[in-house]
């Protein structure tokens, strides 16, 4: 016989195991089995329980209970953010979609699909191959990030230049609310003008006004051709002319620019380094740049064609195509193993900046003159997605202190509003920016976020302390 303690109120957990079962609830010890985060902090999950929803009524059920508590929960996707946004106490809820990951329906007619929002992005490509399509966001995360996630962080990535960030190719969604409430947005249409766009609510905004649980994407015809190349340049106005030349030459065709200062190239394909080199290393800038389509022998005669006219013409100071697949990834890695500089440095400091491209060469120049006046011995590298007007810096001063980051910030941040530039390009602000969200939206803009944020989670349940307190 069980005997039912009725004078004692249930904990959150015991609420939350009796509506759902213990394979759907997990306690805290279980979920210490697992990682707290899929980037550099890989400390056990420390959490009050974690809810691991098989559907959207599970999730409903879980967050009705969790806000008739007043009890914080925090949105797991796939844990690669690299802002804090999924830091979760002791004291809080985790709620992984991670179990939500079926792509329901694909259209290949009208180019969309509608996906769960625990579908790892790289598991949607592959499974978009066989239909001869595929979902136009690339990150470095995307063996680990989940749609929802992406969704949640309006993630930017690889080909945001081409194709737009993730808000450009979301038509619809279905999310719950912090009270339980199901809103099932699933619009498929490319436009549809009636009333709010409720699906903007949830673009964005890093789990703070619901949770995200299935989304209607869109699609594009999977290319046919792939054209990629390194470029060396030896200034950066020629970085600036080059990118509109390939976007002149290119049209729509051109997915990719990445910028690299000479000192991430250098770090990468270092003698020690993980890479060979595939151009020399001594020019000031380097380009990944790449070309999509969908007529093979024209698309490589066009490539071949510009980058001869970018080197005749001086632009260029070389170039160095991909001749085949090993040598297509050899190149992509270079760009994507930005891990790598944690395993020579520590610790480092991460920037996702925004500014208008014109402004790039004196923004950096500049911080880094302020960042060496007070570390001499201070590192920096920069690259990123210039085509977007979004740099990545990484900064290490060899110092981890709460007061030596709040300065490197402080450097890093401030002379971003003399040039119109954003604290965030793609990263967002979770707890690690939140300090410094003044300085990109005005008080207007502020006090506009929490009137939604305490209209639709008047608990402020929802990622409790991300974005803004
Ligand atoms: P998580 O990290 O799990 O969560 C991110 C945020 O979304 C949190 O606030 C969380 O609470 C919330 N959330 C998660 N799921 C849901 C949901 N279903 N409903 C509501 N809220 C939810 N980002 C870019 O934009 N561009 C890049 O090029 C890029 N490159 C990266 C490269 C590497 C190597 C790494 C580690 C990260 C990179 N990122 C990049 C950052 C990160 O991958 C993205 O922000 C990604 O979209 C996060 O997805 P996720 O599933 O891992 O989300
Ligand atoms: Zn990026």
């Amino acid at each position: 016989m069980i005997w039912i303690n009725l004078s004692k109120p249930m904990s959150i957990l015991q609420q939350l195991q009796a509506a759902l079962g213990p394979e759907i609830v997990w306690t805290p010890e279980q979920a210490a089995q697992r990682k707290s985060s899929n980037w550099v902090n890989t400390t056990p999950l420390n959490c009050l329980a974690l809810v691991l929803p098989q559907n959207t009524e599970d999730l409903a059920t879980a967050l009705k209970i969790c806000h008739a508590a007043k009890q914080p929960v925090v949105p797991h996707g796939g844990l690669t953010n690299v802002v804090g946004s999924v830091v979760t106490q002791a004291h809080e809820v985790a709620i992984s979609l991670e179990r939500m990951n079926q792509v329901e329906s694909v259209d290949a007619l009208n180019h969309t699909a509608v996906v769960q929002a625990g579908v790892v992005l790289q598991d949607l490509q592959d499974y978009l191959k066989s239909h001869g399509l595929f979902f136009p966001l690339d990150l470095g995360a995307k063996g680990s990030c989940m749609i929802g996630g992406n969704i949640a962080t309006n993630a930017g990535g690889l080909q945001a230049l081409r194709y737009g960030v993730t808000r450009n190719l979301v038509l619809g969604l279905e999310a719950v609310l912090a009270d339980g409430t199901v809103v099932s947005s699933l619009n498929s249409l490319a436009k549809n003008n009636a009333g709010y766009d409720l699906k903007q609510l949830f673009i964005g905004t890093e789990g703070t006004l619901g949770i995200i649980t299935r989304a209607v994407l869109k699609l594009e015809d999977r290319p046919t051709s792939r054209n990629t190349a390194y470029l060396a340049l030896d200034s950066f106005e020629a970085a600036i002319e080059m990118l509109n030349f390939a976007k002149k030459s290119f049209g729509n065709a051109l997915t990719t620019f990445e910028l690299f200062w000479q000192d991430y190239y250098q770090l990468m394909t270092s003698p020690d380094g993980p890479h060979r080199p595939p151009l020399p290393r001594d020019h000031a800038y380097y380009v990944l740049l790449e070309t999509a389509g969908y007529s093979p022998t024209f698309d490589q005669e066009l490539f071949q064609d510009s980058l001869e006219k970018a080197l005749v013409s001086g632009l260029i100071a070389d170039a160095c195509p991909a001749q085949s697949q090993q040598e297509y990834e050899w190149f992509w890695r270079i760009r994507e193993q930005v891990d790598y500089v944690f395993t020579v440095h520590q610790p480092v400091f991460i920037f996702d900046v925004s500014l208008p491209i014109s402004k790039m060469e004196g923004y950096i120049e500049e911080i880094k003159r302020d960042l060496q006046k007070n570390w001499p011995e201070v590192k920096v590298f920069t690259f990123g997605h210039m085509g977007d007007g979004n740099l990545h810096v990484y900064v290490t001063c060899g110092e981890n202190d709460a007061t030596t980051r709040h300065r490197v910030e402080e450097l890093v941040f401030e002379p971003l509003t003399k040039i119109g530039g954003s604290i965030t390009a793609e990263h967002g602000v979770g707890l690690e920016k939140k300090a410094w969200l003044h300085l990109s939206r005005n008080p207007a803009e502020l006090a506009l976020m929490k009137t939604l944020k305490a209209a639709l989670d008047p608990h402020g349940i929802l990622n409790r302390g991300k974005v803004f307190d």
